[in-house]
């Protein structure tokens, strides 16, 4: 009998929290710090509850994304923020060395773990949306990246909006939207480290309206979440 996958969760933008230390490395920027730029809202909400109902490992981060972005790549240009993006060489080091790498790692080091116990690993990566961007209001509840070249992605992707169908017709729920999975990201980046047949990386991306609903509403969107994610694992089987 096939090993069942091995499920993780991971929040990159859980919060907006910036240490003490680089504080001065964001006098003007403190209102950013409280917008969409600084963190996702509810994404780290949504991560807890993910991992504790369907008993999966959980990594998360509540530095802000605008000290360092765990969701980009080395190299990338928005890996540092306005904010940190000038700071002295020998500081960006040591935020990308304390701030970044661990995050990255500890998550890197699981997965790779769980593939050489034989599981295949579904990687799910709470965000959100900020519901209008630049004036344009985004058309969508819930997002799923994928890599439209990797079968296990677009099958799991493909399952999990049928039962969002089922239990949530109220809800929009499109693929590859707001964002392209293919886009640079953390998943995009163990897609590089491990093959499509035991590694699948889905960004999970929440309409930030439905967190500042909150409450009752904000509750039982989690569940429908949760639940059609589960059902579509199951269903896969
Ligand atoms: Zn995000």
């Amino acid at each position: 009998m096939a090993k069942p996958d091995y499920l993780l969760i991971t929040c990159e933008h859980g919060g907006n929290q910036i240490p003490a230390r680089y504080r001065h490395l964001f006098a003007g920027f403190e209102p950013l710090l409280q917008t969409h730029r600084g963190f996702d809202a509810g994404a780290l909400t949504l991560a807890h509850a993910l991992a504790k109902t369907l008993h999966a490992p959980l990594y998360v981060s509540t530095t802000s994304r605008l000290l360092i972005d765990l969701n980009r790549s080395i190299g990338h240009p928005k890996l540092y923020s306005e904010a940190t993006r000038h700071a002295p060489a020998a500081l960006r080091r040591e935020i990308f060395e304390l701030h970044y790498l661990p995050h990255r790692n500890q998550v890197e080091a699981d997965i790779a773990a769980a593939i050489a116990r034989g599981r295949r690993v579904i990687h799910i990566a709470s965000h959100s949306f900020t519901p209008a961007l630049d004036g344009c209001v985004r058309n969508a509840d819930i997002g799923l990246l994928y890599d439209p070249a990797r079968r296990g992605e677009t099958a799991l992707c493909q399952g999990w909006q049928a039962q969002l169908k089922i239990l949530a017709p109220e809800l929009k729920v499109r693929r590859n939207y707001p964002y392209s999975g293919k886009s640079d990201g953390f998943t995009a980046y163990l897609r590089r480290r491990f093959p499509a047949a035991v590694y699948i990386g889905i960004e999970l991306e929440i309409n930030q309206k439905h967190v500042l609903l909150g409450g009752r509403h904000w509750q039982a969107l989690q569940s429908k979440v949760i639940e059609s994610l589960r059902q579509a694992i199951a269903a896969k089987k």
